[in-house]
């Protein structure tokens, strides 16, 4: 058992919490006082760890081993092609690995990765990112998403591929329905995910219209889907690029049909912001999806990191803390209620996507917790800080201390 006194929380106030095992079993003002060791937690922010909703961790650090291109997302995926051949489960596990010690360091204990399934790597990728997963079982959870990056009609053998995935132990069923040839492909893809989904009982999380082009209408496919089939609160759209280049009628309609679907919603700025609207000139679309009508409708919105330093995105460190102020500039979020947003698509709105019932900063909670040296969530957001310390199951799993001297003249 160990106890925390006189830590901010994010909602305002200050708290003592007491942790047993691997959860919160007291949390509240002056409930440490009676405990000598306690540790004193003045004037820090006490968060439950970020989840990561949407990575890549089979791809992360290869950048500087790809080919210059357009910059537009078929580019990355075609100069990642030559690198995916080469790659063997003990190079991804190395690369995955590294990216998630660097994102416990910076407060995250929860990670979904995609990790791509098709006819280049086959089941390699797939290898590498569970095994780096079963490395850091110690300080953090991974979960994987069989992710036919390449399609599923587009790239024949695929779909064999997933099945495999999901009996080799991959968590979460993907897709990339946008991927494919003309709109029969793309529902068919629909289809094929959901079966597949159902088949094995796992939920879904899917690559849904990451293009610029706003006739494409695969997030309507998978909210129709899921409302057809009862799939209900199991489904989780990433990217979602193109909405924003949509019809606003159609734009209204898919995002009430995704609120009655249960659909969470994975924005990924950060990657999107750089990736998409490479051909316009003047008014450049930026990639990131309706944020704000999607959180005005209620519909379950997280920020995910996607890339670090690979083929779609020279940047990224797994830092959630990041990811959530460069969304809050792609998103216009700026007052406290939004920035409170801010923190909830890094926290709570995964942990809805990811259906964990034992999260947050609550009674009960499994103690996946960091603390900041700031004092509220707008100075973390604002200041960017390291946390002082980052806990996994109630365990210590990082610290880091920081010292800065400035030199005057006199
Ligand atoms: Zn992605």
């Amino acid at each position: 058992m160990w106890a925390l006194r006189n830590a901010f929380l994010p909602g305002g106030g200050v708290a003592d919490v007491i942790v047993d095992g691997e959860r919160i079993t007291t949390i509240g003002p002056g409930v440490a006082e009676r405990i000598a060791a306690a540790a004193d937690g003045t004037g820090r922010l006490l968060l439950p760890a970020y989840i990561d909703g949407h990575v890549h961790l089979d791809k992360v650090l290869i950048r500087d081993e790809l080919r210059d291109h357009d910059g537009t997302l078929a580019g990355a995926i075609e100069a990642t092609h030559e690198r995916k051949r080469r790659y063997t489960a003990e190079d991804v596990r190395a690369r995955a690995r590294s990216v998630i010690e660097s994102s416990v360091q910076l407060g995250t204990t929860r990670l979904r990765s995609h990790v791509d399934v098709d006819t280049i790597g086959g089941l390699t990728p797939l290898e590498g990112v569970m095994a780096a997963a079963a490395d850091c079982a110690d300080i953090a959870d991974v979960q994987t998403i069989a992710f036919p990056q390449e399609g599923l009609l587009r790239d024949p053998g695929a779909y064999g591929l997933m099945e495999a995935a999901i009996e080799a132990g991959a968590d979460v069923v993907g897709g990339m329905p946008h991927w494919e040839a003309d709109e029969a492909a793309q529902r068919e893809h629909v289809h094929m995910c959901f079966d597949l989904a159902e088949r094995f009982d796992r939920d879904l999380d899917m690559h849904v219209d990451e293009t610029d082009d706003g006739g494409v209408r695969t997030l309507e496919m998978v909210a129709d889907e899921a409302l057809g089939r009862g799939y209900l609160g199991r489904v989780c759209a990433g990217h979602v690029c193109s909405l924003a280049a949509a019809p606003h009628d159609y734009a209204e309609r898919v995002i009430d049909k995704c609120l009655r679907a249960g659909i969470s919603i994975a924005a990924n700025p950060v990657t999107n912001l750089v990736l998409q609207g490479r051909g316009d000139r003047g008014l450049v679309r930026r990639g990131t999806t309706r944020i704000g009508e999607l959180r005005a409708a209620g519909v379950n919105v997280l920020f995910g990191q996607d890339c670090v330093k690979d083929g779609f995105y020279p940047f990224g460190r797994g830092s959630m803390l990041e990811v959530a102020l460069i969304s809050a500039h792609a998103a216009h979020l700026t007052t406290r209620s939004d920035l409170a947003f801010a923190l909830r698509a890094v926290s709570d709105a995964p942990a809805k996507a990811w259906r964990l019932t034992d999260y947050g900063l609550e009674v009960g909670a499994r103690a996946d917790l960091q603390l900041l040296p700031v004092p509220s969530w707008e100075e973390a957001l604002r200041l960017q800080p390291l946390p002082e310390k980052v806990w996994f199951k109630g365990r210590l799993v990082a610290d880091s201390s920081v010292e800065t001297r400035l030199h005057r003249s006199s």
